[in-house]
């Protein structure tokens, strides 16, 4: 497994975790089994946004040796009065929700506790208006919840409350086919999405990544919005590819399918990459550097990807981004223009020629 840092709150979280959208499903013994191996396989963060409220007395039995160990964001607006599901702005409906999931998962603690599923900014101003957030702010100050999260599917609904609130953690529906307008969630253009993962790299709020499926859909040919099956490693790699993302959250409920999940580091390079979706995507993402590394090896030794990845959060005004770009090894100044990655590039990128302006761009912080 391997581990990134969120620089809000210092913890230390695993690149993949696990969604709670159906465990409930496999029972408390299969259930327990597959949170055990998730848990020797390395993996400590957790959402809680089950589709059932049956999944939390399997948390917590699974983790009641461990609880300190693991990281759990618990949703703030999802109700399990009626058993399954439901969604409320309701204040005491929340409060009497999160009493109960915290008795189900036998802790008194709350490591990332949500503003839940806020879609709509007039979510947001209810929120707001009738004291959820304020009583998410009072269990902060009692040291019950210890980190601040928001979910939510719209990007101009996410700038919005991270301009109102002190926000730790956003979990944020990261999925080529949303990122490329295809689908329910599809929320906001390319570039109003990508405001969200620069954001979050800017500000050091980590990105928690709900469905990275898009449950089950993508890797189906017959239901993914491409036509096209991806694979589960795909999927995975293009998440963690996106500027901010901390941890991608799919939903497992046996042992055989955490270890699919885990089995994503002894793959090998090209089983996770992604470029096929430059076929998918629409006229206007076209040009356009999405990281995915396809173009390697560069014989410059460059990092192509990543150079492009802190050029364009430097040129959005991440002065981090720039001390990271300085610290590499190999940067845009070192392109000999030779004109493999061009060639390469399924997303017709001219990388030669932004390789140039890059170095040009940077030269500006070399000392
Ligand atoms: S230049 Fe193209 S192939 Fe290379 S990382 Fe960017 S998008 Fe991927
Ligand atoms: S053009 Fe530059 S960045 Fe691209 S492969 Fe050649 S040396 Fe590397």
């Amino acid at each position: 497994m391997k581990y990134r840092i969120n620089r809000k709150t210092g913890d230390r979280i695993s690149e993949i975790g696990i969604g709670s959208s159906y465990i409930a499903e496999a029972g408390m013994k299969n259930g327990v089994r597959a949170l055990h191996c998730a848990a020797e396989g390395g993996i400590n963060y957790f959402d809680l946004a089950a589709g059932d409220g049956a999944a939390f007395p399997i948390y917590g039995e699974a983790f009641r040796d461990i609880r300190k160990d693991i990281f759990y964001q618990i949703h703030f607006g999802a109700d399990y009065s009626n058993g399954t599901y439901g969604w409320s702005l309701n204040p005491n409906t929340i409060k009497r929700s999160v009493d109960k999931q915290l008795r189900e998962l036998r802790t008194d603690y709350i490591d990332y506790g949500f503003i839940h599923c806020q879609d709509e900014v007039s979510d947001w101003e209810t929120y707001l208006k009738n004291g959820v957030y304020d009583y998410i702010l009072n269990l902060k100050k009692a040291g019950i919840v210890k980190h601040i999260g928001l979910s939510s599917h719209t990007p101009s609904v996410i700038l919005r409350v991270m301009d109102d609130a002190e926000i730790d953690m956003v979990m944020f529906s990261v999925i080529p086919a949303y990122d490329y307008g295809h689908g329910e969630y599809a929320n906001g253009s390319v570039d109003e999405r990508s405001a969200v993962y620069r954001r979050g790299e800017k500000e050091g709020i980590g990105i928690s990544v709900m469905t990275p499926f898009s449950g089950g859909q993508l890797l189906d040919e017959k239901q993914s919005p491409f036509g096209r099956a991806l694979t589960q490693y795909q999927c995975i790699r293009y998440c963690l590819d996106k500027p901010g993302v901390l941890t991608v959250l799919p939903g497992a409920q046996s042992v055989k399918e955490v270890e699919t999940l885990l089995a994503y580091y002894s793959q090998p390079e090209e089983a996770a990459d992604y470029s096929v979706i430059a076929s998918f995507a629409p006229p206007q993402a076209n040009g356009k550097c999405v990281y995915c590394s396809h173009c390697k090896p560069c014989p410059a030794g460059i990092d192509i990807g990543l150079v492009n990845k802190y050029y364009d959060l430097a040129a959005a005004g991440d002065a981090m981004a720039v001390q990271h770009y300085l610290t590499l090894e190999k940067n845009a100044s070192d392109c000999i223009s030779c004109g493999h990655c061009d060639s390469r590039c399924p997303f017709s990128v001219k990388q030669s020629e932004r390789m140039h302006n890059i170095a040009e761009y940077m030269e500006q912080y070399t000392p």
